[in-house]
Formats: C-alpha cells, structure tokens, sequence
C-alpha cells in the first residue's frame, strides 16, 4: 500500500484524528514536543505551518516517538502524515497578531487571554509573532484597540515544494474569504504541487451562503478529484469549554458539507473537542475524521512548558494518557 491508499484506508474507516499545532505556529520547541505527545496517541495526521524548520521538527517528533514507543508499551502502526497549513489573506488562520507600541497602555489584559504564550509583558506589551496563530482573543479584550492584524505574502511555490522535501505529504488550503477566483488559482496551484496526495480546503460558513458553499465545493471536487478533503470549520481557534455547545458549529459546517452530496473526505475542526465525535454521531453525521487544535494543545500545556520534556517519561505518559483519552473520545463515535 503506497502513502495515498494509507490515508484513504483511514480516512474510510473514519479513524483519522489530526493535531492541529496552529497554522500560525512557528515554535518549533513547542511543535516537537506537540508530535511526540500525539504521535503516541495514536493521531494519523498532524497540521503544521507551512514553514521547513517547522516540518522538520515535526518529523524529529515523530521520530522521537517512535524511539520512545517500546519503552512505553505503544505499538505504533502508522506513521502520521503532516499536513501543512497556507492560507489565503483574509482568513483568520494566517494572520498575527501586532500591538502597535504607541496605543498600548499596558494594561495587562492580552496576557492571560493568550493560550499560545504569545504575549510578552512590557511597557509596551508585544507579540512573539513566532507562537502567534492569530486567534484574536487578545484584540477582544484590549481597552485601547491596540491591536491590528498582518498576513504574511507567501510564495506558494516556493514553500510547498520546500515542506514537502523535509517530510510534509498533505497541503491545507484555509480559504474563509468570500472571493472564488483567488481560492481556486491558489487551489490549482496546490493541487499542481501535490498531485499524488489529499489536499484539504478549510471553509467554514461564515462568509458563505450554503449555495455559495456548494459552488466552491462542486469547483474545489473538479480540481482535486478523488483527492478531495473538505475540513468543515467550526469557531476557528476558538477553544472554549468541552461542551456540546462549543464543537456545535463543527459539526455543522460538516453537515452542510454533507449535504452537498459532492463525495470528499470531511475533517470536523474548529471548536473541536472532547464532544465532537458524541455530537456528530447523535447528528447522524457520517465523517472522515476529526482536527483538533486549540483543545489539544491546551490540554498538555503544563507538559509543554518543561524544558526536560522528550527525556521525562513521567511528564511523557502523562501528556500521552490525556492525548489517548482525547483521541479515543472521538473515534469510538466516528469509526466505521
Ligand atoms: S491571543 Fe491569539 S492573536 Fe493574540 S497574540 Fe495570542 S495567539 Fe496571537
Ligand atoms: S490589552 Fe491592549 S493596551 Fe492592554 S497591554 Fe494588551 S495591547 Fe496593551
């Protein structure tokens, strides 16, 4: 079986389960500690930024759990396939975050607001624009309005090729903007680049009527074929409590997609969590499998934060425990 007929084996059975590290996220500190955690979970795919140094601390993770595996009792099957993140300007996946220094009144009201540690304390504060993924909970608290949004202009054939030689296989295009005509030139030219695996387009409901949603879609199936994944989006970065209610816009972005009867591969995400897997089931939703960022990452984080981690076993099984719990509370309900 080559690389594709492996993912589309899992994919069909309904057992893929992605760790979305951000597609903002260029710490690749915190990226290999993130694949070793969920590599050992048992997650099929990972979603990095589409950054080289990002992907090969990525594939280190992965490597690094598989030299742990043994030790811990895991038998790992599957080698989990990365799949790197672009996006379109406009979408709220590849924009950061930017405190304009002469607004700021330091208030302090960003810093607890940030999962990501992005937030540096300062007279002014600032961003480390490295761990930023742009989910906008510090701009909604700031009194002052002193923070703005920036998305970098990224060269789509310059970085793939360069992700997919340091081991990325899947590319994600996250096209939450309105504008058909620039999604699917930047969609033909992923499709160009990787022409033997699944790429995945990231819409959600936000910006589209569902007849304009089934329009892009019919469109995205006529250029990728059989290839097509359609990650079916939530509350993007919105974490957010375990509950029903938090993953409920997930599940139904997913129906929609469903409903379109355009055949595709469909990933929940966005709000995703601990419920998402139960929601779907009791919808009667049929899926492909289940992304999982912000709730994943948080999760772990107190794991994360430990300098020793990938030589700290304790800190390793228990991070991996919660990753095994969070995998399994979604697939026992998504699995055919
Ligand atoms: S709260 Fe979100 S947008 Fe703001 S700095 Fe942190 S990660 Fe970036
Ligand atoms: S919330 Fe706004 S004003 Fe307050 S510290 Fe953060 S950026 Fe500065």
């Amino acid at each position: 079986m080559n690389r594709y007929e492996e993912l589309k084996s899992i994919l069909d059975s309904g057992r893929y389960f992605k760790v979305v590290c951000g597609a903002g996220n260029e710490d690749p500190v915190e990226v290999y500690k993130l694949c070793i955690i969920y590599t050992l979970a048992g997650a099929h795919g990972i979603d990095l930024s589409a950054n080289e140094e990002v992907v090969r601390a990525g594939m280190r993770g992965i490597d690094r759990a598989f030299e742990l595996a043994p030790e811990l009792g895991i038998e790992l099957t599957v080698r989990p396939f990365i799949n790197v993140s672009v996006g379109l300007k406009g979408d709220p996946h590849v924009r950061k975050a930017l405190i304009r220094a002469d607004d700021c009144i330091a208030c302090g009201n960003c810093l607890p607001v940030c999962d990501q540690l992005a937030i540096q304390e300062g007279e002014p504060y600032s961003v480390i624009t490295a761990r930023c993924i742009g989910c906008g909970n510090c701009a909604d608290v700031c009194p002052n309005e002193a923070i703005e949004f920036f998305t970098r202009k990224v060269d789509f054939n310059d970085i793939i090729p360069r992700c997919l030689a340091a081991g990325a296989e899947n590319v994600e295009l996250h096209a939450i903007i309105p504008d058909d005509e620039a999604v699917m030139r930047d969609w033909k030219t992923i499709a160009a680049l990787v022409p033997d695996q699944f790429i995945s387009m990231c819409i959600d409901r936000s910006e589209l009527s569902n007849k304009h949603f089934t329009n892009r879609m019919r469109q995205a199936k006529e250029v990728a074929g059989d290839r097509l994944m359609i990650q079916a989006d939530g509350a993007p970065m919105s974490g957010g409590p375990d509950t029903f209610r938090t993953t409920l816009q997930a599940v139904a972005c997913a129906e929609l997609t469903e409903k379109t009867g355009i055949p595709c591969k469909i990933l929940l995400s966005g709000g995703t969590n601990s419920k998402t897997g139960e929601l779907s089931a009791m919808c009667g939703l049929t899926v492909h499998g289940v992304s999982i960022g912000t709730f994943a990452r948080n999760l772990v984080r107190e794991e994360l934060a430990l300098d020793d981690f990938d030589t700290n076993l304790d800190a390793i099984r228990s991070s991996v425990a919660k990753g095994v719990k969070l995998v399994q509370d979604n697939l026992k309900y998504i699995a055919r």
